[in-house]
């Protein structure tokens, strides 16, 4: 009987162990940087370097997730999503879009895009921006994070992956790339086929479509997993992963034509 509770409780208390709040895994987040170097100006890419250093727009991906311990970037932890009501219509959501004053990933992108046109921002500055508009490009794209409010995008939707107790934004995070077993340049390699023509339209769209792709999608996603508990494995791999590699390579493209816009 103890020992029945013990295990009732440890099962419950890995249900609450937050998992996979962290939007595209690190894998994810590095594809779409790799991604968005290929496709620079080569003026835009002197001009990144000199504001990242040494690092690369791969690895600088990711720094908006590794800084969640520190406390002093705790008002950051909402620029990663924004949450939308089920069913909106087109208009509604541009509408709701249109006058969004909240902070969230929509008007925090913005505001970088902003902040980075202008030409005196100190070094500093200029690189906490550049990282963030990096990491939020790639989170906008991963349909979870256009996800609904009262289920915190996915987070509270309890499944299993290959028996594995996790949540939906985890499986959209990390579980279905880390599926793949390749490094993030590996995988960059297999994704990153485009056409100019594709470049082009994907570059030109704005903002607010991009994240309607996503809305789109993530209300497909929704509905797949209405019963609860669901065993999800190969079949729903098999399923998504063409969803994902699509939005990644779409993130790249864009995050290029936003660098190559602010600084080719
Ligand atoms: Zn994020």
């Amino acid at each position: 009987m103890k020992n029945k509770l013990l295990q009732t409780l440890l099962i419950s208390l890995l249900y609450f162990i937050p998992s996979g709040t962290f939007a595209w895994g690190t894998i994810g987040h590095r594809v779409v940087g790799e991604i968005a170097e290929s496709y620079l100006t080569p003026k835009a890419r002197l001009a990144v370097q000199k504001i990242l250093g040494t690092e690369s727009i791969a690895m600088a991906s990711t720094w908006a997730d590794f800084i969640r311990s520190d406390s002093t970037y705790k008002y950051l932890n909402s620029w990663h999503y924004i949450d939308f009501k089920e069913g909106l219509s087109e208009s509604e959501f541009k509408v709701y879009l249109a006058t969004d004053s909240a902070t969230d990933a929509y008007t925090k992108l913005n505001f970088l895009i902003k902040q980075l046109k202008n030409k005196q921002l100190y070094a500093v500055k200029k690189k906490l921006y550049v990282r963030l508009l990096i990491h939020i490009v790639g989170d906008i794209h991963q349909p979870l994070h256009t996800g609904r409010p009262e289920d915190l995008g996915g987070n509270k939707i309890k499944l299993s992956w290959f028996n594995q107790l996790t949540n939906l934004h985890a499986v959209w995070d990390e579980k279905i790339i880390d599926n793949q077993q390749l490094s993030y340049t590996e995988y960059t390699k297999a994704i990153n086929h485009t056409t100019p023509a594709k470049v082009a339209k994907w570059q030109h769209q704005p903002i607010a479509d991009w994240l309607l792709e996503s809305y789109t999608i993530v209300g497909k996603i929704y509905d797949e997993v209405s019963e609860p508990e669901k065993k999800l494995s190969y079949r729903y791999n098999f399923d998504h992963i063409e969803t994902v590699n699509s939005r990644l390579l779409k993130a790249g493209v864009r995050l290029a034509g936003i660098i190559n816009q602010l600084f080719g």
